[in-house]
């Protein structure tokens, strides 16, 4: 029988696999200890559980591992890590350090389906889902290797978490757990291009995670031709299934709008998205792309930026700009992809 990693069972599926093992429930607590805070490697050392029990897990289960094979560090402090699976296929996940706030960007997936014309993540195609395991990885990973303690969490590394939803859902409950990693719920953002069916999980899973819908552009036929998904789920439907989100948690949501030079960066876009941000009472984050190699847009020019920042602000609009760290190692929003 192949054994199964453990850091894919969320604490209450632990607690139920301890019926099997004929142990009380609170040992799935210490089990989880051992795991996630002292980041035990092997079941035989966790000394305070029995010795039978120990070599009881030790014969159905194994505690899977992120195996670091790069790290990066750009000029403005921002760090890049490339991981090895199990399987061979590599993942990427970035960290933005910033006083006493260290952000870690994770991956969901191996590639992606959704295709947005301008983003480098899925242009070799999607390959697989990660594992529970292999997301809450990252962020064992990432600590270990520099020390520091991961206390924000954005889901916009490559894949779609949304499209991923379990294993998605099953690393934020142990991330959020405090026997796990104790991230609070209001400190994880995830990041969809619009897969409606998820938001509407996820506003059912009770926790306070903040979503970020990729909006990119407010008009269907623009929205369209940028992202494919768009003509599964139109504008219309997504603006209606965000407002049952914010309704349903309380949590605002962000609009993620990337500015591309000629694409969507006109007064009139930015009056359009002021219509779905006033709508949604929604903050808006401009993005101005970064480069990807295979791909000929631009972002706009500074005077660009500011006048479509000016425009939302004089809408009243919430607006920021973000700055897109790390874009010497290739770690900006967009620019992981799969690597061979
Ligand atoms: N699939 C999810 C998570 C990815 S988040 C989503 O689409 O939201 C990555 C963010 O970076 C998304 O908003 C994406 O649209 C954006 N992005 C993609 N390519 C980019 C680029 N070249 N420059 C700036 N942002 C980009």
């Amino acid at each position: 029988m192949d054994k199964i990693d453990i850091k894919n069972l969320t604490l209450e599926e632990i607690k139920k696999e301890m019926k099997r093992f004929y142990v009380p429930s609170y040992r799935a607590g210490q089990l989880f200890d051992w795991i996630y805070k002292r980041l035990a490697l092997e079941f035989l050392d966790m000394s305070n559980l029995p010795l039978g029990f120990r070599e009881k897990l030790d014969r159905y289960y194994y505690i899977g591992r992120m195996k670091l094979k790069e790290r990066l560090k750009s000029g403005d402090g921002t760090e890049k890590f490339l991981f090895e699976l199990s399987d061979g296929n590599f993942i990427e996940s970035v960290l933005i350090s910033a006083r006493a706030r260290n952000t870690l960007c994770i991956s969901t997936q191996v590639g992606c389906k959704y295709g947005c014309i301008f983003c480098a993540s899925g242009t070799r195609g999607f390959v697989r889902d990660l594992s529970s395991s292999e997301i809450t990885g990252q962020v064992l990973a990432a600590q270990e290797i520099t020390g520091k303690r991961i206390t924000n969490l954005v889901f916009m590394g490559m894949g779609e978490p949304l499209d991923n939803y379990e294993n998605m859902a099953s690393s934020i409950l142990i991330m959020n757990s405090q026997e796990g990693l104790g991230i609070g719920a209001r400190k994880i953002t995830l990041s969809t291009c619009g897969v409606i069916p998820g938001i509407e999980k996820l506003a059912s899973l009770g926790l306070q995670v903040n979503l970020s819908i990729s909006l990119h552009a407010a008009d269907n036929k623009k929205r369209d031709a940028l992202m494919p998904v768009n003509k599964k789920f139109p504008l219309e439907r997504l603006i209606k299934a965000c407002a049952l989100f914010a309704e349903e948690t309380g949590r605002k949501i962000t609009l993620e709008y990337v500015l591309i030079k000629d694409k969507n960066d006109s007064i009139v876009d930015a009056d359009l998205l002021s219509c779905v941000a006033r709508k949604l009472k929604a903050k808006v984050n401009l993005i101005p792309y970064s480069p990807v190699r295979c791909k000929s847009f631009e972002s706009p020019s500074g005077k660009t930026i500011n006048q479509f920042k000016g425009r939302l602000l004089r809408n009243k609009i919430n607006v920021t700009v973000r700055d897109s760290k790390g874009k010497d190692i290739q770690a900006a929003c967009g620019q992981l992809a799969i690597k061979q």
